[in-house]
């Protein structure tokens, strides 16, 4: 007993080769809504943050009705996956809910090292690859080539039987069509129709004792923690007693709360989740990743899934910056901690460690934790936060090991020496290398401290012409020192505005990250010194107190480009004694002690905790 017409599918693509885009159009053709209720672009990255920086943070769940030209309806679920590095384990998990993938290649760009890594995970997964060349109405867009490197790309991760037929469309998200055609059709149903042929229909039992696995959690200030997840057996019934069995084996008796279906962009509340259907609940206590929602008298628990385990911590702590609470809402350690321990609740990758006024808090990577604090700063939250550092483990006889990841990099080949030379320095091996004229690709395998501050040298080393990407591969032997930041900083010694005149007259000292007019505090860091040791500079000096008009005529000094310093880019350059702070409307470097003499005193100490 079946329902065959369910399809489950997730999509697998690099980043910014349309997934979001094709999604979108598949839901607006979908004839679900009507007009005007789906408005704007890109309905899927809902998020503000998800909208500015392109990229899907969380994975997403939607579902489309869909009747066919037969007449036939069908519930399709689409899983929406994240394509950064640091959300992989995520994307492992999603892949469970999946009878099939989407597997969305930009005709231009061809296989990029993310589609790469996706791939494997859903082969291994046992999923069956619906190839979409993305992007037809690109001008440059070379579908052929790009068909021959997905076919050596299942060579390659030892799919031969895939490699030999794969289906195929051929699509352009931002026209809408969707065809088996590369000269283009009207519109996306040839889509809606290779899903319905080629997913595979959820072979479950619906007789069966219930079994569902709970993938992702959600959150909600109204109900608390929300699980989300796939029944693999019998049926999951709103109301009804059921065994929840967590990953250690434990198992409590709770009562099934509400129970959600996915329909559209929401969530529907029903009755009933039929076998093979995805659905999210609520009123499970303690409910997590990798529980089983079991049958009550006969509980069988489902394999566990793996959490990621965080490879990178950093110290957050209330901001105490002689400019802080000016921008911010929530200022006060609790505030901080509070808006922490909610994050908890459904952030799985995300550790806290509570030490009075610190946290120190793990993560997946830069990014992962880089995107909590991006969400604090826009909700109002002010904190700052010390220099990440990659976690150790040991082997079983004590020997250290570190997070390595594999780079892959794209840069002009007359470029190659220097890039060499930068990651040699930082414990880097180069794993491959393919020269095609005047690009070359190499791929590394780098201890994740290389990592930390090795964009913006590559970016200088290349003239800005890298294409980077890494994710983490494994835990490997400790590779031995990497050295820090080779520049020192220049501090500011006292507080008030930049003048053009203070930073005219520091040009030849090294790359300032302040602008004439931005104000300062004692102890920020204003500039990049071109000497290995930090000084402290004065950038509010006036050439002639006296003279007012003298403002008018710093205008015409020409300087130097300021170095803008996003967050991100501060997180990877501070060193130990040194803090980045995060307001609302402001990113800034500092020292942690801001005095000099405070500095002397403390040295080159870390920041405790
Ligand atoms: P995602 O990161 O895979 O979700 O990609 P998005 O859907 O957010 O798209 C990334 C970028 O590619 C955006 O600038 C889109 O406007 C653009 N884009 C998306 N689909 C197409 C397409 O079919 N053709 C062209 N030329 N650009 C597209
Ligand atoms: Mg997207």
């Amino acid at each position: 007993m079946q329902r065959t017409n369910i399809r489950n599918v997730a999509i697998i693509a690099h980043v910014d080769h349309g997934k979001t885009t094709l999604v979108d159009q598949l839901l607006r053709q979908s004839g679900q809504f009507r007009d005007g209720e789906l408005t704007g672009e890109c309905i899927l990255d809902s998020d503000p943050l998800e909208r500015e920086r392109g990229i899907t943070i969380l994975a997403k769940n939607c579902a489309i009705e869909y009747t066919d030209r037969k007449g036939d309806s069908y519930h399709i679920n689409i899983v929406d996956t994240p394509g950064h590095a640091d959300f992989s384990g995520e994307v492992e998990r999603v892949l469970k809910m999946a009878d099939g993938v989407l597997l969305l290649v930009d005709a231009f760009e061809g296989v990029m090292p993310q589609t790469r890594y996706v791939l494997s995970k859903a082969l291994a997964a046992g999923l069956a690859p619906l190839v979409v060349i993305n992007k037809m109405d690109r001008p440059s867009a070379q579908p052929d080539k790009v068909h021959e490197e997905v076919f050596e790309l299942l060579i390659e991760l030892g799919a031969e039987d895939h490699a030999l037929e794969f289906p195929m469309i051929y699509a352009s998200g931002k026209e809408g069509w969707a065809s088996v055609n590369p000269d283009g059709a009207d519109d996306v149903h040839e889509l809606f129709d290779a899903i319905i042929e080629h997913v595979p229909v959820p072979d479950l039992d619906s007789d069966a004792p219930l079994q569902a696995l709970i993938t992702t959690l959600d959150y909600s200030d109204y109900v608390g923690r929300i699980g989300i997840g796939r029944v693999f057996a019998g049926e999951l019934r709103a109301g009804a007693d059921v065994a929840v069995i967590d990953s250690e084996g434990n198992h409590t008796v709770q009562r099934i709360g509400q129970l959600y279906c996915f329909s559209g962009l929401g969530r529907v509340e029903v009755e009933r989740v039929d076998v093979g259907d995805l659905f999210a609940v609520v009123g499970l206590t303690n409910i997590d990743i990798g529980n089983t929602i079991a049958d009550a008298e006969n509980p069988v628990a489902l394999p566990s899934v793996a959490i990621d385990e965080p490879t990178l911590r950093m110290t957050f702590r209330f901001n105490d910056s002689p400019m802080a609470g000016r921008e911010g809402r929530y200022v006060t350690s609790r505030q901080v901690r509070d808006r922490l321990y909610k994050e908890l609740q459904s952030n799985v990758a995300l550790r806290v460690e509570d030490s009075g006024d610190a946290f120190v808090v793990w993560g997946r990577g830069l990014l992962h934790l880089g995107i909590l604090l991006e969400n604090m700063r826009r909700e109002g939250y002010e904190l700052s936060v010390g220099k990440p550092e990659v976690v150790f483990r040991a082997d079983e006889n004590g020997k250290r090991l570190e997070p390595i990841e594999r780079l892959v990099i794209d840069v002009p080949t007359d470029t190659v020496g220097p890039v060499m030379q930068l990651v040699g320095d930082r414990r880097a091996e180069m794993t491959h290398m393919e020269t095609v004229g005047a690009r070359s690709q190499l791929e590394f395998s780098i201890p994740a401290r290389g990592l930390i501050g090795l964009r913006s040298r590559m970016l200088t080393a290349t003239a800005g012409e890298v294409i980077m990407n890494h994710r983490f591969e494994e835990y490997g032997p400790y590779r031995g020192e990497i050295g820090g930041r080779v520049n020192g900083v220049m501090m500011a010694t006292e507080a008030g505005q930049v003048t053009a005149y203070a930073l005219a007259q520091l040009a030849d000292r090294g790359i300032m990250f302040v602008v004439p007019g931005d104000e300062v505090y004692e102890g920020q860091i204003v500039g990049e010194y071109n000497k290995d040791k930090d000084i402290p500079v004065n950038v509010v000096r006036k050439k002639n107190l006296t003279n007012v008009r003298s403002a008018n005529k710093d205008m015409t000094v020409t300087l130097k480009a300021a170095r803008d310093m996003p967050l991100e880019a501060a997180l990877e350059y501070i060193e130990v004694d040194e803090l980045v702070e995060i307001t609302p409307d402001n990113i800034r470097m500092r020292k942690l002690h801001l005095k000099e003499s405070a500095r002397k005193r403390a040295g080159r100490k870390p920041v405790g905790v």
